[in-house]
């Protein structure tokens, strides 16, 4: 089995981001609705006091926020696909494997420099 990506795969993956990024964008609709100014005057609040109606909201904010990360990384990783430099590390260059991207195809990093990323933060 080869390790990087061939057309059919390609293909799949394409199918794949495609399909996650209406997923996203769905999901960043709802997020917006909820990470909305806290009313507290609204009925649909209930019961929920205010500190947990901002805390909801700041936790909306943060999913928010990841989740149009990913809508971005989408965007690049389909635009990368158009320009076939697709799989391939941003950082060391190096082929990102196929287990990899088919798992996360939104990937612009092999794992090893993504660990590295991560350790830096
Ligand atoms: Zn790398």
């Amino acid at each position: 089995m080869a390790d990087f990506v061939d057309d059919v795969q390609i293909d799949s993956l394409l199918n794949k981001l495609h399909r996650l990024q209406g997923e996203l964008i769905d999901e960043a609709d709802s997020l917006k609705q909820a990470a909305q100014p806290v009313k507290l005057d609204q009925q649909s609040f209930g019961r929920v006091s205010r500190g947990e109606a901002l805390q909801q909201q700041s936790i909306a904010k943060a999913n928010l926020a990841q989740c149009q990360e990913r809508i971005q990384q989408i965007d690049d990783a389909l635009r990368k696909i158009d320009n076939e430099n697709y799989g391939y590390c941003e950082a060391c260059g190096e082929k990102i494997a196929v287990s990899r991207l088919i798992a996360k195809p939104e990937s612009s990093f092999c794992l090893e420099c993504q660990d590295k990323q991560e350790q830096n933060k």
